[in-house]
């Protein structure tokens, strides 16, 4: 029978890759805990239509990305792409919004057609932020730096993060009749994908990763040039609290974004780490999508990060500097103590022992290989465990666990199966 596989771009992730992933996901939740954001969770699958009215049906994702199906009942049902407006739709439909602001994180896998290669896939995992009605500068501003804040705590080297301002939706209108008329008389200088996007989402043309394209809008206006006074000054202001907070940043006119929600502030946090520079975490201002989605208006800001491309950077890190902070968060997890036994008293006893000293929030590894002594020791001294705790025929019968230090040459200490308490105690020094 041939082995099954997992299907492309779906990835398995083994226990030695998840401790870096939990390290990771336990410093975004406190870092969120901290600021005032509370965890989200939304399901998986959705109506397609949440996607093609929110993403936009002109955008890469909902037109040639979505995994989409009918069930059962055919209803055309959608595996999220990414988790806003699944979040805006969820705080919609439980009213969250008439109770003031909302300062949401999620975490959890997405779905994208994609060609799979290094750092993509077509399931993979972001943790986001979203803060519905937030409206100021300032919000823009603490928004950012929570996913900058986030990634330099973790190690991450070579920072860089990108800014852009989009606009208010007058301002895109106004520019994209400016770009398209530039173009089309440059359209045969376009490549073909560009020429497309010409049509459906000429802003998308910014992001070309066509060279010649790239050449040729080194010409073209920029949006910079469009956007009016009332949004140039808000975007000096997110730039000076960004100042004040001491994030360095660099102004990308190219910066757009991939999903049509956005609006005024863009911008992505980009790491140097892999050799090229990664994009790690993207987001924005997107005070339409609410109610785009049947809200009432509401300003809303913002990111997602790509957990395996966060987890690529930290594993180049870490390599780079062996001492370093990425290297720390895998620190592999040691038991208190492994718990040696053979004998069939011994390992009834040793059952019950495992369990007691769990249940006082020690770390346990309970050897249940029945094997000789000698390879329960290897297995020991592999553990890192500081104490073997050791029931063997004799200890058994005498009801008694001997304590062998696993670490320097301390004197083994015996005590009474009875004295849990002791025992626990020692264990705990
Ligand atoms: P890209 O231009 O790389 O396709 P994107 O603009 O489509 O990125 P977003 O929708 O902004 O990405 O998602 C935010 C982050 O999620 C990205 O910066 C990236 O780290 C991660 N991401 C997006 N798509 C994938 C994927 N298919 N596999 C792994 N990570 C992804
Ligand atoms: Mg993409």
């Amino acid at each position: 029978m041939t082995q099954l596989q997992s299907l492309r771009g779906m990835v398995d992730l083994l226990p030695e890759a998840m401790q870096r992933w939990q390290a990771v996901e336990d410093a975004a939740r406190r870092l969120f805990q901290r600021s005032g954001f509370l965890e989200i969770r939304t399901p998986l699958l959705e109506t397609t239509e949440l996607f093609c009215r929110g993403i936009g049906e002109a955008t890469d994702v909902v037109g040639k990305e979505m995994y989409s199906f009918s069930d059962r009942g055919d209803r055309s049902c959608t595996l999220r792409p990414e988790g806003t407006a699944s979040v805006v739709r969820a705080a919609l439909q439980h009213g969250l919004l008439s109770q003031g602001p909302q300062r949401l994180w999620y975490s959890g896998p997405m779905f994208r057609y994609e060609r799979p290669q290094a750092g993509r896939q077509r399931q993979f995992h972001q943790i986001g932020v979203e803060w519905l009605g937030a409206d100021s500068p300032r919000s823009d501003v603490e928004v950012i730096a929570l996913g900058w804040d986030l990634l330099a705590s973790l190690g991450v080297g070579g920072l860089e993060l990108e800014l852009n301002s989009l606009g208010s939706p007058e301002d895109r209108i106004a520019y994209r009749e400016a770009l398209v008329r530039w173009l089309e008389q440059r359209a045969d200088q376009l490549d073909d994908d560009s020429r497309q996007r010409l049509q459906v989402n000429p802003l998308r043309i910014l992001d070309s990763k066509n060279k010649a394209t790239q050449a040729l809008l080194d010409e073209a206006p920029t949006l910079a040039d469009a956007l009016s006074d009332a949004s140039r000054r808000r975007f000096d202001e997110v730039q000076q609290g960004l100042d004040t907070l001491g994030i360095p940043f660099r102004i990308n006119p190219r910066l757009v974004r991939g999903l049509d929600y956005y609006g005024h502030t863009a911008f992505e946090i980009t790491s140097d780490q892999l050799g090229a520079q990664a994009t790690v975490c993207g987001g924005g201002r997107y005070n339409g999508l609410v109610s785009q989605l049947g809200g009432p208006a509401t300003p809303a800001i913002g990111w997602a990060l790509g957990m395996e491309r966060l987890i690529l950077v930290l594993e180049a890190a870490s390599e780079a500097d062996p001492q370093g902070p990425a290297a720390r968060l895998t620190t592999r997890q040691v038991p208190d103590a492994f718990l040696v036994n053979r004998g069939e008293s011994a390992e009834r006893l040793a059952l019950a022992l495992a369990r007691s000293l769990r249940q006082a929030e020690l770390a346990v590894e309970l050897d249940g290989s029945g094997s000789a002594f000698g390879k329960q020791f290897k297995r020991a001294d592999r553990s890192g465990a500081r104490w073997a705790l050791v029931i063997g025929e004799e200890e058994a019968e005498r009801s008694e666990v001997r304590l062998k230090p696993l670490h320097g040459d301390g004197e083994p200490i015996t005590l009474k199966l009875a004295d849990l308490e002791g025992l626990i105690t020692l264990l705990r020094r």
